[in-house]
């Protein structure tokens, strides 16, 4: 049977290249995506003309019953998720924390944590052997932020990020027994728009010399992380990170 993949923001960078490989290795895609209408039929346009399965769905990610309907649309459309990727995320304006206004730190907790909540619950009551599911896979897209802490840029970020981190250890352990694995990806600095949203397009370029391997990375680069903890080949790993980032 096809597994069904849900990718969270799924329209653009790393979201958008996991799709693309998710649907190369056989499984039908949901292209989820909030603002970017155009570009996430793009990417199903792209994939469906490879004739493969995927299809696109709007939903605020952080917005409980947005949330809900969404799986719903998916089970309908698709079947049950196997294999959830909380990858939709958003960071803001580089500044020092003593800049920073509550309405800020809660837009980006939102986006960034309460988001991974809200689909992990949906996709656990659907996977779960507990509730008469086969099992499957979450994958949430952290940062090395959690680990650096983002200094005089984005602070707020990184503890979201650690939140991330702390969501995928202790929901590993719950759910282990229950036939779902919960992993991590920790990308370093990649080539996305992200950058931009923080004010600074060009970030990754001005950083390159402070990553070991001297450049930035690729969503794609990404996205092989995120597939392959998918995957049966990573059948024993849970609660665990892979640090994609050019040995930061
Ligand atoms: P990006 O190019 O800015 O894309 C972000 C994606 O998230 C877009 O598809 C956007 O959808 C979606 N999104 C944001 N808020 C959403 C919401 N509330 N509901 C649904 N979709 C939402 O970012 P990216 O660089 O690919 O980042 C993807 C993930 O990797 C994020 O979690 C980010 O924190 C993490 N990461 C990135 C880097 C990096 O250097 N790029 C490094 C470490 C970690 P729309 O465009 O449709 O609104």
């Amino acid at each position: 049977m096809q597994k069904v993949i849900l990718i969270t923001g799924g329209s653009r960078g790393i979201g958008a290249a996991t799709a693309m490989l998710a649907a190369e290795k056989g499984y039908a895609v949901v292209v989820n995506y909030l603002r970017s209408e155009e570009a996430a039929h793009e990417i199903v346009n792209n994939i469906n003309k490879q004739g493969r399965k995927a299809i696109a769905i709007r939903a605020d990610v952080s917005v409980e019953n947005a949330v809900i309907d969404l799986f719903k649309r998916i089970d309908a459309e698709l079947g049950s998720v196997d294999v959830l990727v909380n990858n939709a995320g958003i960071l803001e304006t580089q500044m020092r924390v003593d800049e920073m206004d509550a309405a800020r730190i809660n837009r980006i907790m939102t986006a960034n944590v309460l988001s991974c909540f809200l689909c992990s619950k949906e996709a656990i009551r659907r996977m779960s052997t507990k509730y008469g599911g086969r099992g499957g896979s979450i994958i949430n897209v952290s940062s090395v932020a959690a680990r650096t802490g983002s200094p005089n840029e984005y602070v707020d970020y990184a503890a979201s990020k650690g939140a991330v981190d702390s969501f995928t250890l202790g929901l590993a352990k719950e759910v282990a027994a229950e036939g779902i694995r919960v992993n991590g990806v920790r990308p370093g600095f990649i080539y996305t728009d992200i950058h931009a949203s923080g004010g600074e397009p060009g970030r990754v370029d001005r950083l390159r010399d402070s990553i070991p391997m001297k450049r930035g990375g690729y969503p794609s680069e990404i996205a092989e992380a995120i597939v392959w903890l998918a995957s049966e080949g990573a059948s024993y790993t849970s609660g665990t990170f892979i640090d994609a980032a050019g040995g930061r």
